[in-house]
């Protein structure tokens, strides 16, 4: 299946049947290798690697300019050609007429994503060029016509059983080509042949080296040499963001590359060719005779830049760092979504994955970024992945916002538009406005609950929310607590009187109104361990509004906890947040919502619920006061966002101090994510992506008690398991 036009739970169900097992397979195989050599690298050299090229990128794009002239400047020297093209249509051109005037019938690619953003092919075609790609994955998605699935591995939804069909299909071949084996040397062969007879030789660029205007290309299959090399003219085709200085930049991304792409330890061919290249061109009707029977006399090199949105790119705060990516595909392998979708779902007219948000946007425009946004949760489970840094989350939620406003509001967006407290235009989708708007919903929940909850819970109001908002009625809804953790807790008296320290609890919206039990369990459980607890009057911290792409609402929001929390760090509070994704918002993203020092201030003093108690214990706080475990077996899955921040292992290691047996998922989400398995269209994409979790833990279940970190990660295990999972405070609070 090519990419689909429209993401409805049809096309969604469609590829999850024929593409799902493909990609899940070969990205989570990625993965694995890739942890493995960031292992066996050393994760701190891993590090310093990622940073230099965070730098090096940084620095590349803040003196593009300057660049572009000794990019120029040195391919000039070389006897070449170097061409900046303004948009595609001008790429296109360019490309072109170089085809043309060298009469060339036959083209050879290497792969290129900016040949694909460009529509390279099809102007090549349509001018009666035979256009070949010669990368193995990027011919059989040639020949299936189709897009290419995945940045790095364009066929990755295929399977080998696939391809052999595909290619006995369209080739008439002498023997059944049904192993891995026979599919590549009957490539290999066939592709040899059409190297041999091209007339030219179409490379992209991994990198460009400004300071010798070589051109660094890196591949597995030594095909992008080949095409460089052996016609006797030679295109290569790279976006502005791909020059860097000087060779001695390369080296961290030489290191990065392969290992964040396909989890190598090197790439197979890393080749730096400083065209037009010294190598003789070869005849291969005489190929034993002197210099291969060819000449060096005779080349061209044609080094064409392609701008197409970049440059504006460059001047946008927010989509500038779109082009520090260096294309790995690291990001769209370590999504839990895309592992079941993939690009054809996951990804606008060229790019797939996280980041294909920022480049669709930058390259082709909002719409097509629409058209796949939604399927980004913000898990973040990215951010670590990125070889560059790239906080490709947020991206994803500034081309939202840009999204949301750019609608044109109806009769009914203008009525909401006074009714909901929130700071966004009318024309913001009501489903994103419902979303962000929970926290007012929940107040209303419990101020009115038990009524509320069987009102929402009615099958015509569920079949109402289905129509109107798309909220799927196959799901639970929450059921809402009538007193609310901050009533619970204002109306205890205090427990400790000579406290060790001080704690404001942070009530989440969730917490706060849905699951109390949690936020009780979490006051018990540091009150036994000497510490004072209060539950401060504060509101949501942004985190719903900001998944939806309302921007302002969050900052308003996020300035609020920041000034009532700050008051309370001043006054000495540690602030203690029990839901993993409110933390990594104090963390994370308030580095985008408040000022510097509200954002220093509660990333310094917040602390996850176990990090926080396993701290207390290894301060000396008596931990036979908390319930042991005596062997109990538990099956535990941490918040993506918990594992994005390094915190998974302060809950493993006070249940095991506890005396627990703990089994840990290896899951990189539950695929529930806030809002996201709510929505009919994405309903079971998030039961697929679940469905993994509910596999690793469908033995355990029966002799553990299965225990999880996040709102979401508890209401899915909950719709996936018998019985109800719980929060791990619930499991050691003395007062249970
Ligand atoms: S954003 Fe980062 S992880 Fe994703 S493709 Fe680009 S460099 Fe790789």
């Amino acid at each position: 299946m090519s990419k689909t036009d429209e993401l409805d739970a049809d096309a969604i169900r469609e590829l999850l049947r024929t593409e799902g097992d493909g990609i899940k397979e070969n990205t989570r195989h990625f993965n694995e290798e890739r942890y493995e050599r960031i292992e066996e690298v050393g994760s701190e050299t891993h590090e310093r690697y990622r940073s230099e090229a965070r730098q090096v990128k940084e620095d590349a794009i803040e003196r593009l300019p300057e660049l572009v002239e000794r990019t120029t400047a040195a391919v000039e020297d070389n006897g070449g050609t170097v061409y900046v093209a303004d948009d595609a249509a001008d790429a296109r051109r360019y490309v072109r007429d170089v085809v043309d005037e060298d009469d060339a019938e036959s083209v050879v690619k290497s792969k290129s994503m900016t040949t694909e953003e460009i529509e390279l092919n099809e102007a090549l075609d349509a001018s009666g060029v035979d256009v070949w790609e010669t990368d193995l994955g990027e011919f059989v998605v040639q020949i299936a016509e189709e897009g290419p699935s995945h940045i790095v591995g364009p066929s990755l939804h295929r399977t080998r059983e696939d391809v052999t069909e595909l290619f006995e299909r369209e080739f008439d071949t002498d023997e059944r080509l049904d192993t891995a084996e026979k599919l590549t040397a009957f490539a290999r062969d066939y592709l040899g042949e059409r190297i041999e007879d091209a007339d030219v030789g179409i490379t992209g660029a991994n990198f460009v080296l400004a300071d010798s205007g070589s051109i660094a290309l890196v591949t597995n299959e030594g095909n992008a040499r080949k095409c460089a090399s052996v016609p006797d003219t030679h295109v290569a085709v790279a976006g502005l963001e791909k020059i860097i200085p000087s060779v001695g930049d390369l080296h961290p991304f030489a290191e990065l590359i392969s290992r964040a792409a396909t989890g190598q330890h090197i790439p197979q061919y890393l080749s730096i060719l400083t065209p037009p290249v010294d190598t003789p061109t070869v005849d291969f009707d005489a190929p034993d005779e002197a210099g291969f029977g060819g000449s060096d006399a005779d080349r061209e090199f044609h080094l064409v830049l392609v701008d197409n949105g970049r440059r504006e790119m460059r001047d946008d705060d927010d989509l500038r760092e779109t082009l520090y990516c260096i294309r790995c595909g690291a990001c769209a392998n370590s999504c839990a979504n895309f592992q079941s979708v993939g690009g054809h779902a996951f990804g606008g007219e060229t790019y797939t994955g996280g980041i294909a948000t920022g480049w669709e946007a930058g390259v082709e425009g909002l719409d097509t970024a629409e058209e796949f946004n939604d399927l980004c949760t913000g898990c973040s489970r990215c951010v670590n992945a990125c070889p560059v840094k790239i906080d490709i989350p947020w991206i994803n939620t500034v081309v939202r916002d840009r999204i949301n406003r750019g609608k044109d509001p109806g009769f009914e967006d203008l009525l909401v538009d006074g009714l909901v407290p929130d700071e966004e235009t009318a024309g913001t989708p009501l489903r994103k406005r419902f979303f962000g708007n929970f926290e007012t919903a929940a107040k209303l929940g419990s101020a009115t609950a038990p009524l509320s909850n069987a009102v929402a819970s009615a099958g015509p109001v569920r079949a109402a929310m289905e129509s109107l908002l798309g909220i799927d009625a196959r799901r639970d809804l929450p059921s809402f607590e009538r007193t609310t953790l901050r009533d619970w807790a204002s109306d205890r008296e205090a427990a400790v009187t000579d406290p060790r320290r001080r704690v404001a609890l942070y009530p989440d919206v969730y917490t706060n109104h849905v699951q109390t039990s949690r936020g009780k369990a979490a006051v018990r459980v540091l009150e036994a361990l000497g510490c004072e607890v209060v539950v401060p009057d504060v509101g949501g911290s942004g985190r719903a509004p900001l998944s939806q792409g309302m921007i302002d609402t969050a900052e308003r929001k996020a300035e609020a906890v920041g000034e009532t929390l700050g008051d309370y760090v001043d006054r000495g509070y540690d602030v203690v947040v029990v839901e993993p994704s409110d933390l990594a918002m104090f963390d994370r993203e308030y580095e985008r919502l408040v000022d510097e020092d509200v954002h220093r201030t509660l990333s310094d003093n917040s602390f996850e619920l176990f990090e926080y108690v396993y701290g207390l214990l290894e301060n000396g706080a008596d931990e036979s006061v908390l319930t042991a475990g005596d062997g109990d077996g538990v099956a535990y899955h941490s918040h993506c966002q918990q594992r994005t921040l390094g915190l998974e292992p302060y809950t493993e290691a006070v249940l095991d101090r506890l005396g627990y047996d703990v089994l840990t998922s290896d899951v990189e989400c539950c695929g529930m994510a806030g809002s996201f398995g709510y929505k009919t269209e994405f309903y079971e994409l998030s039961m697929d992506v679940g469905e993994t979790l509910a596999d690793q833990f469908a033995d355990a279940a029966d002799e553990r008690t299965v225990v999880a970190s996040g709102t979401s990660c508890l209401e899915q295990l909950d719709s996936l398991l018998a019985p109800a999972p719980r929060h791990p405070i619930e499991l050691v609070d003395p007062g249970a």
